[in-house]
């Protein structure tokens, strides 16, 4: 995952947002006042200074963070960003989301993030290697296969997982592989893993199509961003019988009115970088307007805030899946509602990526790995099942899906805190 961030979600703006959200379903909700308390704070944050020789000798020190933001129902969850700006309010407000992403899809984790302030591109492979190394020795404390299980992030990756996965074990004497998720398939990965969060994101959009009543096939999809998410959606939408007619990423964006060969374009993206090195049927169009096209399913997979007042009222989608953390900003999402395009939220729309990583949290825990297909149908199982409570509870209460998620996820969380009783 390369990306980078926006500094309007970036620092507090991002976590005073975040709470925002939080206190607004809260509210709704008629939370109890302790447990809103509660709920507001992170459990732990540590704060980490990280020491790397660097090839010319020199000691450079990083710093870096790791979040858990709620333990209460179960082990925390969430990944490892690379970023020059990432600060500790985003750390935290991100841990928060994750904690409300792992609950509106049921599994049994509570939220979590880290982070370390450094700009990756920077370092050699050895650097990269003694950084992520450190990084996990330092926060090696507070993780663990039953305490909290990072993955990857921005500009985190699979090898960068194996690094974390290898120093754990050495500290511990034995391989632990569910320390860490997103791990390559060779020491404990699972299958299905790569494109979790784009089928996950499709799977909600084929449910929301069954309660409209919108026919997939032959249904127009645009897709902005075509990197993991992106792709993997415009791929699995094009298999639902989907006419995907406008891609974009960083470099431009492709159209075909008939439909675009996404597996061609994915083969040169792969190869080139870019998108725009595709030298079939499509016209190239600016990047902007791969948002803009009149379609029945649009999935922003790119970056956040990218539908926002400026553009939302020339979004014709009916259907605005966000595979993206974040991508519609609150105005914008005032706006196409009341243009009446339904919007899948992020927290239950790109679920799928943390939803498979449990999958591969347990199959490390029983030493034993499933089959792509099994990883699939069980993905299936749980996006339809945490899509169509979200639907029924929007229904239910004349609310939107993003209120209805966090209604479902708060209410999740609360429940458990109250179980548990506040130690001691
Ligand atoms: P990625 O780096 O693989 O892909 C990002 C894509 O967006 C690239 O194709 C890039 O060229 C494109 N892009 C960047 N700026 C753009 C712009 N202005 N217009 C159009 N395209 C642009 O990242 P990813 O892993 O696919 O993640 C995408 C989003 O999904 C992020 O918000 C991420 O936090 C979120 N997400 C990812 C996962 C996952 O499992 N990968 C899970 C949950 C959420």
């Amino acid at each position: 995952m390369l990306h980078m961030n926006s500094s309007e979600q970036g620092g507090t703006s991002m976590l005073k947002v975040t709470l925002e959200v939080m206190h607004r379903a809260a509210d709704r909700l008629g939370l109890d006042q302790s447990i809103r308390n509660v709920i507001s704070k992170p459990q732990r944050i540590l704060s980490v200074a990280v020491p790397v020789r660097m090839d010319d000798g020199s000691v450079k020190v990083f710093d870096g963070y790791r979040v858990q933001h709620s333990l209460a129902r179960g082990p925390a969850k969430g990944g490892i960003r690379f970023h020059p700006e990432v600060t500790m309010d985003e750390v935290v407000a991100l841990a928060m989301n994750m904690t409300w992403k792992c609950a509106v899809v049921d599994i049994p984790y509570g939220g979590a993030k880290g982070g370390v302030v450094v700009d990756p591109r920077q370092l050699s492979v050895g650097e990269l290697e003694r950084l992520t190394r450190r990084f996990t020795s330092e926060i090696s404390i507070i993780i663990g296969p039953e305490k909290d299980i990072p993955a990857p992030d921005v500009n985190t990756n699979p090898q960068i997982m194996a690094w974390v996965m290898d120093t754990y074990s050495m500290h511990m004497g034995y391989s632990v592989p569910s320390v860490v998720t997103g791990k390559p398939i060779e020491i404990g990965g699972s299958l299905g893993r790569v494109d979790a969060t784009g089928r996950g994101c499709v799977y909600t959009i084929v449910e929301l199509a069954k309660r409209i009543g919108l026919k997939l096939e032959g249904a127009t999809a645009a897709v902005q961003g075509f990197g993991n998410v992106g792709s993997h959606a415009a791929l699995i939408l094009q298999e639902m019988g989907c006419r995907v007619i406008a891609v974009s990423d960083v470099h431009g964006a492709l159209y075909n009115e008939k439909g675009l060969d996404c597996r061609a374009i994915k083969e040169v993206a792969a190869r080139t970088g870019s998108i725009l090195d595709y030298q079939g049927e499509a016209e190239q169009i600016p990047r902007e307007q791969a948002l803009e096209v009149p379609v029945d399913i649009l999935v922003p997979a790119a970056l956040e805030n990218q539908i926002h007042a400026g553009n939302a009222r020339r979004i014709r989608a009916k259907i605005v899946a966000e595979g993206a953390n974040g991508p519609t900003t609150n105005e914008a999402d005032e706006i196409l509602r009341n243009q009446g395009t339904i919007i899948i939220p992020d927290i239950l729309a790109n679920a799928g990526g943390v939803t498979v990583s449990y999958f591969e949290w347990v199959q490390g825990l029983q030493s034993l790995s499933w089959t792509a297909k099994q990883v699939a149908a069980e993905l299936e199982r749980r996006m339809a099942t945490s899509f169509n409570q979200v639907y029924d509870r929007a229904e239910r209460e004349e609310v939107d899906l993003r209120t209805a998620a966090y209604l479902i996820a708060i209410e999740r969380v609360a429940q458990a805190i109250k179980l548990r009783g506040i130690y001691p």
